[in-house]
C-alpha cells in the first residue's frame, strides 16, 4: 500500500465530494471532510460515518480554517445553475475566498492543493470540442456568470500562488458528471430526467433541445482527479476531465425514457439565457499526462442511476 496521507475534501458532503472521499478511504487514507451544507447533505456520507479514518467538520470555505493535511482537493462550491443562481453573490464568494482560504491554508502547511474547475470557464464555446488552450467565450454579467468568473478567478488564484509562493496546485477542468447521489432537486438535467421519468411526470427539456453536452459517469471523474493529484509537482494543469461522447438533450431525454420504460411526455420549457449551445471536452492533455480516459459508457452510467434513484424515491 502507498504511504497514508491526511486529504482535506472541501465539499465533502456534497455529490463528487462523497464519493471522493469514499475513494480516498479505500486507498487507506486519512479523509477530513468539510462542508456548510448548502447543496450537500449528511446522508451522503452517513456511511463513513464511524470508519477509523473520516472526519466531517461543519465550515464554510469562506471563512479561513486550519488544519494540519498533505493534500486538499477544493470542491466546495454549488454546481447546479439553479443552486449557484440562487445566491450569486454568496457563489462568487464561496469561488475566490474559498479559493484564496484553501490556498492560504495549502501555502502555510505546504500541502499540495488541487481546484474542482468547470468547463464553464469557457462558457458558450466559440470553439469545438474544447481543449485547454481556449479561453473561452463568458458572458461577465449574465446569470451564469457568478459561477463561471468565480470559477475563472479561482483558477487566476491558483496560478498565482503556485508562480509568486510556489504552492503545488494542480487544476481539473471537469465537464458535466452524473451518478448516484446526485440530489434529486438539484435541477442539473440528469437528475431531473430521471426523477421526472420514474415519478413519470413530464420530462422537461430547455429550448428544443439540441444543445449538446458530454456526461461523464462519476466513478471515471473520481478516477480522473485523484490521477491529477498524482501527478509530479511541474503538472498544474489545466486539465480537461470529462466523456468526450457528445449527446443532444433530447437524446438524453430519449435515452432515460426507453432506460426507464417510463410513459413520461417530453414537454418543452423556454431555454435560460446564456445556456451554452454545444460542449464537449478535447481530452488529449488527460490521455497523455494521467493516462486517463472514461470507461463507462453513457447507457450504463444512467442505469446505475437510475438505480440509485428508484431506491431513494420509494
Ligand atoms: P454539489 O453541489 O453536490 O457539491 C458541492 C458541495 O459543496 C456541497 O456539499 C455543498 O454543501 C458544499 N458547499 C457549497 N458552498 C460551500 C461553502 N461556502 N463552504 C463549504 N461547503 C460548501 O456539486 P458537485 O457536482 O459535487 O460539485 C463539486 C465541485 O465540482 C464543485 O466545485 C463544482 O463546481 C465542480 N464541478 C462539478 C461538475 C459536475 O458536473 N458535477 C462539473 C464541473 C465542476
Ligand atoms: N436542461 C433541460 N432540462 C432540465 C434541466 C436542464 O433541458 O430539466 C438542459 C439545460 O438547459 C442545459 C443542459 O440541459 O442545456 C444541461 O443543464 P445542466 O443544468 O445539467 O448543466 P449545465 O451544463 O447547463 O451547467
Amino acid at each position: 500500500m502507498q504511504k497514508r496521507k491526511r486529504i482535506l475534501v472541501t465539499g465533502g458532503a456534497g455529490f463528487l465530494g462523497s464519493h471522493l472521499c469514499e475513494r480516498l478511504l479505500k486507498e487507506g487514507h486519512e479523509v477530513i471532510a468539510l462542508d456548510n451544507y448548502f447543496t450537500g447533505n449528511k446522508q451522503n456520507i452517513i456511511h463513513l460515518q464511524g470508519h477509523p479514518y473520516f472526519e466531517m467538520i461543519r465550515h464554510d470555505v469562506t471563512v479561513p480554517t486550519f488544519t494540519e493535511v498533505d493534500e486538499i482537493y477544493n470542491l466546495a462550491c454549488p454546481a447546479s445553475p439553479v443552486h449557484y443562481q440562487y445566491n450569486a453573490i454568496k457563489t462568487v464568494k464561496t469561488s475566490v475566498m474559498g479559493a484564496i482560504n484553501m490556498l492560504g491554508l495549502a501555502k502555510r502547511i505546504r500541502a499540495k492543493i488541487l481546484q474542482a474547475s468547470t468547463s464553464e470557464v469557457y462558457g458558450d464555446p466559440q470553439v469545438h470540442p474544447q481543449d485547454e488552450s481556449y479561453w473561452g467565450y463568458v458572458n461577465p454579467i449574465g446569470p451564469r456568470s457568478c459561477y463561471d468568473e468565480g470559477k475563472r478567478v479561482a483558477e487566476t488564484l491558483f496560478i498565482n500562488y503556485h508562480r509568486q509562493n510556489k504552492v503545488r496546485i494542480k487544476i481539473a477542468r471537469i465537464f458535466n458528471t452524473y451518478g448516484p447521489r446526485m440530489d434529486a432537486n438539484d435541477g442539473r438535467v440528469v437528475s431531473n430526467f430521471i426523477v421526472q421519468a420514474l415519478k413519470g411526470e413530464p420530462i422537461t427539456i430547455y429550448g428544443d433541445g439540441s444543445q449538446t453536452r458530454s456526461f461523464c459517469y462519476v466513478d471515471d471523474m473520481i478516477d480522473g482527479l485523484i490521477r491529477l493529484m498524482n501527478t509530479d509537482d511541474q503538472v498544474t494543469g489545466p486539465v480537461n476531465l470529462g466523456n468526450p461522447g457528445e449527446f443532444t438533450i433530447l437524446e438524453l431525454a430519449e435515452k432515460v425514457i426507453a432506460l426507464t420504460g417510463t410513459k413520461s411526455m417530453i414537454i418543452h420549457q423556454p431555454l435560460p439565457a446564456d445556456d451554452p449551445l454545444q460542449r464537449r471536452p478535447d481530452i488529449s492533455k488527460a490521455q497523455s499526462l494521467l493516462s486517463w480516459q472514461p470507461t463507462v459508457q453513457l447507457e450504463k452510467g444512467l442505469e446505475h442511476t437510475i438505480n440509485y434513484f428508484k431506491e431513494i424515491l420509494q
